[in-house]
């Protein structure tokens, strides 16, 4: 089974994806490639970060079920290899989440969003990003939303965070149930 963890920048998907597969002993979280610089304080483990060059050589490679460029970065899914017993998380943009539809591979979809924009805007800025990263990623939410309900959605808002990561839980639950 696969889920899909997506939302606009900072409204907390990293923090929540680390915490469900810390709960969860049979979720297997996904690393990612990016072409994107390490924030500064960002955990080495968020990504396999590798120069753009890499990551198009791995694009030749196939080494990749989908990736996708996001303001200027690339960010790839390598093929997934969950060991036995265990569910693949995936936290990717809805872009990413179109192209894993398109391989007819079936997903839940959790979206997630902050409370207000300003919570998120406030979230931005407390990990470090600039204003011109605030507020482009404040706008893209507005089209990854859209996108996301057609890709039928389960929305979640992040507000407190205990409270998200269980709600999150009771929705793989009952996918799982399904
Ligand atoms: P994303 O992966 O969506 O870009 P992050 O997981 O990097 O977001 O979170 C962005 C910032 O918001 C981090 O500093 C994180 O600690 C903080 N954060 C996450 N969830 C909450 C929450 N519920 N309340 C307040 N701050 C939060
Ligand atoms: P960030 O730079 O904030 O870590 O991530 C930017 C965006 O890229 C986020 O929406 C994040 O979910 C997305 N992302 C992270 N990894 C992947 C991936 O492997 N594939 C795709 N398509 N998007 C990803």
């Amino acid at each position: 089974m696969v889920i899909v963890v997506s939302g606009p920048g900072g409204v907390g998907k990293g923090t929540i994806a680390e915490l469900l597969v810390e709960k969860h002993n049979d979720l297997w979280l996904s690393r990612s490639w990016t072409s994107r610089a390490p924030r500064k304080g960002e955990n080495e483990d968020s990504y396999v970060f590798v120069s753009a060059e890499m990551f198009k050589e791995a694009i030749d490679g196939d080494s990749f079920l989908e990736w996708a460029e996001f303001h200027g970065n690339f960010y790839g899914t390598p093929w997934p290899v969950a060991p036995d017993g265990h569910d693949v998380l995936l936290e990717i943009d809805v872009q990413g989440a179109l192209s894993v539809q398109a391989h007819g591979i079936d997903f839940l979809m959790v979206f997630i969003d902050a409370p207000t924009k300003e919570d998120q805007a406030e979230r931005l800025r407390g990990r470090g990003d600039g204003e011109d990263e605030v507020h482009r990623r404040i706008a893209e939410g507005e089209r990854e939303r859209k996108v996301a309900s057609g890709l039928g959605a389960v929305f979640v808002t992040n507000d407190n965070l205990g409270n998200a990561v269980d709600e999150i839980s009771a929705i793989i639950s009952a996918y799982r149930r399904k």
